[in-house]
């Protein structure tokens, strides 16, 4: 028998810690990774009674940033709400939220279309320990409040998702704005963005249907590679179980890394019932009111996006590879533009700067660019010397390579180290006859038609002037003698 094609749906729900100074709705440092545990809070933070919490101005402007830049429809009016449930990392047995009323709605990132983007505050976080200081069995957990109000914003996506590579496309793609924005450091190992993957799978037909199947949800994943993983290895548990005849039932499952499986973690029977209500302590926003929040203002405020990046540089002319490194290593993309952003310049920090970096200092260590004894202005003069053919290209990787390890200034360095192209015709005239006396069988085959004969001996010419030759003119040095 023929066994059906079956896709898989998956919509994301991603959390993001917002980069601001302090928590959410009090004063405390936003610092959730202090060492020492519960340095930053306060009463109100710890959910005593009495206290009034005040809203994070910075935090509600990331959210609206984020919906500016992903097309949304911010709201007109939002508040906050009461998510009720009690568990030791929240101390005031809510969680402050946004049901009814999230600051963003719509939108698309990667051609993944938002369903909303809301703000809330994170959890404490847990230590669970079944082994105390002194080496006894004694199963304890620790709870650090350094986290516990902490601006966090959630997206949530629609379910338009089809395989694992568009989630961790998606995912990557919105690091990567919240990063150019600003708003978070979206770091997926620290917990700074997490990502939980809802996922059902149906047949072909019923997909394109939008007839979807059961969902469950899958937590616990700390970089982009374990979704991924997570999404391929429920799409064939499902797969199987449809096969088999067997339900799949509406759950949370937790990711296993170790085992690159998932386990059930809870089913859908005990899914809280939240009771959200709109928290009474804290005021209506409306949205409209509020001039720093004009679509105006907060169109103004975005930096360039990196899909408005990658468009300017498609049009300059840029290789796909080269463009990929600026849009995700700012520091050098600042150093490219600088060095006065041209296609020449570009070639010669993706392949041959980038490449002492890699050598030197190893794999991802890209922003050291704006460490090296020589700047961008250097650069640029160099890329002018090889523009007005004053050095080959040879030549200027060899004056690169002196730049790099030394600094200085790329005409001094050609200077001294006899590296300027030469121009002088007696000169090239005299490498070219040496060049067709000692390669003998390459100008036969050059008689014969070869064209890449050619090229050869140019290149040993080259060779021999340790690149300080001018190619054109060694050329047709070697092609009058050849004719
Ligand atoms: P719930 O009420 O269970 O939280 P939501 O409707 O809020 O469900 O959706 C939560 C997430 O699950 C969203 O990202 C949404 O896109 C996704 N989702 C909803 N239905 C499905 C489905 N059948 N298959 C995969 N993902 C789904
Ligand atoms: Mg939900
Ligand atoms: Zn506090």
């Amino acid at each position: 028998m023929m066994m059906k094609t079956y896709i898989p749906t998956i919509g994301l729900e991603i959390h993001a810690e917002l980069k601001t100074a302090t928590k959410m709705f009090c004063a405390c440092a936003n610092a959730p990774f202090t060492s020492e545990p519960n340095a930053n809070v306060c009463p109100i933070c710890m959910g005593h009674p009495g206290t009034l919490p005040v809203i994070n101005k910075k935090a509600v402007e990331s959210v609206l940033r984020v919906g500016t830049a992903i097309g949304a429809t911010l709201a007109d009016f939002t508040e906050f709400d009461r998510k009720n449930y009690f568990y030791p990392d929240i101390p005031k047995g809510y969680q402050l939220s946004q049901y009814k009323y999230p600051l963003v709605s719509g939108g698309e990132v990667s051609g993944v279309q938002i369903t909303r983007v809301h703000l809330e505050e994170d959890t404490a976080s847990s230590v669970h320990d079944s082994q105390d200081e002194r080496g006894g069995q004694s199963d304890y957990s620790l709870v650090d409040f350094n986290r516990a109000g902490v601006p966090l914003m959630e997206l949530v996506t629609e379910p338009v998702i089809h395989s694992a590579e568009q989630a961790g496309d998606f995912g990557r793609e919105l690091q990567l704005l919240l990063r150019t924005l600003g708003v978070s450091e979206a770091n997926m190992e620290k917990g700074e963005m997490r990502v939980e993957v809802n996922i059902s799978v149906a047949s072909e037909e019923d997909t394109a249907a939008k007839k979807f199947g059961t969902k469950v949800e899958v937590k616990n994943l700390n970089s982009f590679k374990a979704a991924e993983k997570a999404i391929e290895y429920e799409t064939k548990r499902h797969i199987q179980a449809i096969e088999n005849g067997e339900t799949i039932v509406q759950e949370t499952r937790g990711w296993d890394d170790g085992k690159g499986s998932t386990y059930s973690q809870r089913k859908k029977e005990d899914s809280h019932d939240y009771r959200y209500f709109p928290d009474p302590d804290l005021p209506k926003l409306k949205i409209s009111e509020i001039p720093e929040f004009s679509a105006d203002n907060l169109r103004k405020s975005l930096p360039e996006l990196p899909n408005e990046k990658r468009e300017r540089y498609a049009k300059l002319g840029l290789k796909p590879v080269e463009i990929h490194i600026y849009v995700h290593n700012p520091e050098v993309a600042d150093f490219f533009e600088a060095a006065g952003a041209s296609v020449l310049a570009s070639n010669y920090i993706a392949s041959d700067l980038l490449g002492l970096i890699k050598k030197k200092h190893g794999e991802g260590k890209e922003a050291l660019i704006a460490e090296l004894p020589f700047g961008p202005k250097e650069f640029a003069s160099l890329i002018q010397m090889i523009e007005g053919k004053k050095v080959s290209s040879r030549g200027a990787k060899d004056i690169l390579a002196v730049m790099f390890d030394e600094g200085g200034e790329p005409m001094k360095i050609a200077e001294t180290r006899d590296l300027l192209q030469k121009s002088d015709e007696g000169a090239i005239k005299k490498i070219a006859d040496e060049v067709v006396a000692e390669n003998p069988v390459a100008v036969e085959e050059y008689k014969k038609g070869k064209q890449a004969s050619l090229m050869f001996l140019v290149g040993q010419g080259m060779k021999k002037s340790k690149g300080s030759a001018n190619p054109e003119m060694l050329k047709a040095a070697l092609l009058a003698i050849l004719a």
